[in-house]
């Protein structure tokens, strides 16, 4: 039986709110989807959500922890997708938190299998001039991470052809808001398309704007009390 540390399991806890977030705001819900979040030893790994457990019944200890060089513990298997956690998580040492979803814009546009193009200027939130859709595979296989990690190049999100959406971000509370904002875009774009042509941005504007909005984040992190 696995002993999980007090950080693990109060992480632990902290990935089955967002779980249970997601499902309030129905962007994921039964088992679709998957969490993990890095923990603050780097060597140490990361949590992961466990596969095929509905959010509703999972408990810290379901929680599973994968090391970076694949070992594994807890008392449940861990997501199907631990692949492509694994893969990012190893690749991409900027990320603390990975969220996948099933939610419905983002995924009627992975499974029409179209990029969100520069139609607004907040895709540049996500690296650059599109977030790009990639090809499909099998879930739960290499073949799938391996494409994943492709459309994910330079980019912190990315659809995944006919089977949904992924985030990457620094922290979980950053990936929650960020899959807010790639649905909220995903939705804004299929109405737009279904309405008209949408105007796109020129490279140069989503390069510029993705300057500024890296200002704008960072006024969001907390601040220290100021001193009385
Ligand atoms: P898991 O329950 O194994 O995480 O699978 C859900 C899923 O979304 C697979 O892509
Ligand atoms: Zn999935």
């Amino acid at each position: 039986m696995t002993q999980f540390t007090e950080e693990e399991l109060a992480l632990g806890r902290q990935v089955i709110e967002t779980c249970r977030e997601l499902e309030r705001r129905g962007l994921n819900q039964g088992t679709a989807g998957n969490i993990s979040i890095r923990l603050a030893e780097r060597k140490e790994g990361f949590l992961i959500t466990p596969t095929a457990l509905p959010y509703d019944l999972m408990q810290p200890e379901d929680i599973a922890h994968l090391k970076l060089d694949g070992a594994r513990a807890g008392r449940r298997e861990p997501s199907s997708e631990w692949r492509i956690h694994l893969d990012v998580m190893r690749r991409r040492p900027e990320v603390g938190a990975i969220i996948h979803t099933h939610s419905g814009h983002a995924t009627a546009l992975a499974c029409l299998r179209r990029p969100i193009p520069s139609f607004h200027y907040m895709v540049a939130l996500f690296g650059g001039e599109d977030i790009r859709c990639s090809e499909y595979a099998t879930y739960g296989t290499q073949e799938l991470s391996d494409r994943v990690l492709e459309a994910l190049e330079g980019r912190s999100a990315a659809l995944m052809g006919s089977h949904g959406l992924i985030v990457l971000a620094p922290t979980l509370q950053r990936a929650m808001a960020l899959t807010v904002e790639a649905e909220t875009l995903a939705m804004m774009y299929l109405r737009a398309i279904s309405a008209g042509e949408p105007a796109l941005l020129p490279a140069d504007e989503m390069a510029r704007v993705k300057e500024k909005l890296a200002a704008y984040v960072a006024q969001s992190a907390p601040r220290p009390p100021a001193a009385p």
